[in-house]
């Protein structure tokens, strides 16, 4: 699969628009967190600027319910934006209305406008055709840089698109970095490849499992997902999570790795909890011996241990999935130490989802992972082995 990219695109004085997401997590007084994502996104700007482009930005920001609701307004983010690139960033009042196609008309070389939250207009995720040729008609080249989106068909990823001809669209630096990279750990990774899969849910993850396994050597499993497997196999799981109407597609997940010869790993040991509560009693015990009424929190120190030798062989790891309650410390540790094996082992390593990324951040184990993805869904789908609706208008060849 081959991506149109930004560099093989006439940009020279051109309008562009780049769909960017800003989608950056916020306190309650509005101040960005975390501004990862904004600045991951400042390669595919500058590079406008330095070709004389002059720049539409777009962008969603959480989930408004009414248009224009103050706090998910991008206002922080054209501040930020402003620090960073050190140049005036024009703040339209809203998305598509005739005063921001003024903005958009009169640009000129190296000015940025950046739209009103996107999802301000019902348009946007309805991929509404009006709103999407009104969006269309600010530019003269797209330039999709949302790999977080890229899985929604919505009117900036999906319905712009059929407004530009394929020398006037294109992936930015980041969206194409994300794609070559799943492609190419999906397609034709360095082995032993092994996937470590954790989270809440098995229904989240269902159809990555069935993708990954005829791919990977092994598979590790964690978090809440593991209960419903380990349920199947029989065990007495107290009250943790499982979702008993999974068990039959997690034993027929577990019968496809044998057949395949893949190995499949369960938490042997977990920390165990009276409740789901951060002050609540808890202990480590064995999968086998997990009380009544108790429910599995995090991997025990065995399972910790079991897991990280199962990567040591590891050439391409890939990880997607908190291995237990993280966001709790009490419940962090086995997380923290899948973290740190991940980091110190030899093997190109791949995080992929929001929650992943975040705890490799809080594990001080970023620098050392060969690539964090930004988006969660997107990187779960390309598991999949789907084509991303925002990516599949800027392949030009399959
Ligand atoms: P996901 O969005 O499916 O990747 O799941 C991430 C969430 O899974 C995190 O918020 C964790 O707190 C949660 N999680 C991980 N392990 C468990 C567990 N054993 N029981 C309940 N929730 C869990």
């Amino acid at each position: 699969m081959k991506l149109q990219e930004i560099k093989n695109i006439d940009l020279a004085g051109k309008k562009v628009f780049i769909r960017c997401d800003f989608n950056v997590p916020m306190d309650e007084y509005s101040n960005i967190t975390d501004d990862r994502r904004i600045r991951s996104a400042l390669n595919t700007i500058r590079y406008c600027i330095d070709n004389d482009c002059s720049i539409i930005l777009a962008s969603h920001l959480g989930r408004p319910k009414e248009p224009f609701e103050d706090k998910y307004s991008l206002k922080p983010v054209a501040k930020r934006l402003h620090t960073l690139l050190k140049q005036e960033i024009i703040m339209a009042k809203n998305v598509v209305q005739d005063d921001t196609l003024e903005l958009a008309k009169n640009l000129q070389a190296g000015d940025i406008l950046l739209l009103e939250n996107l999802r301000y207009n019902k348009g946007e995720t309805k991929n509404d055709e009006e709103f999407a040729e009104k969006l269309a008609s600010m530019a003269d080249v797209y330039i999709n840089d949302a790999f977080g989106v890229s899985h929604r068909a919505h009117a900036s990823v999906e319905g712009i698109t059929k407004h530009f001809d394929a020398n006037s669209k294109a992936a930015g630096f980041l969206l194409a970095k994300e794609i070559q990279f799943f492609h190419h750990i999906v397609h034709n990774p360095k082995r032993p490849f092994v996937s470590i899969v954790g989270g809440s849910k098995v229904s989240g993850k269902l159809e990555a499992l069935h993708n990954l396994v005829p791919k990977v050597d092994k598979i590790l499993i964690g978090g809440g997902m593991a209960f419903t497997f380990l349920k199947a196999l029989g065990h007495e799981v107290g009250n943790s999570l499982v979702e008993d109407d999974l068990i039959p597609e997690a034993l027929k997940i577990m019968e496809e790795a044998k057949k395949l010869g893949v190995k499949f790993y369960l938490p042997v040991d977990v920390v165990a909890a009276e409740a789901f509560d951060k002050e609540a009693f808890a202990k480590p015990t064995t999968t086998q011996e997990i009380p009544k009424n108790w429910m599995g929190l995090d991997i025990g120190p065995a399972t910790a241990l079991l897991f990280a030798q199962a990567l040591e062989d590891a050439h391409t790891i890939l990880w997607n999935g908190p291995m237990g309650v993280y966001e709790m410390d009490k419940f962090a540790k086995g997380s923290a130490k899948i973290s740190h094996a991940v980091a110190s082992s030899y093997a190109t390593t791949v995080v992929g989802g929001g929650d992943t990324a975040d705890l490799v951040r809080v594990t001080g184990d970023e620098d050392e992972m060969t690539f964090i993805s930004t988006g969660g869904g997107a990187s779960l789908e390309l598991i999949e082995g789907k084509v991303l609706p925002g990516v599949k208008a800027l392949v030009i060849e399959e």
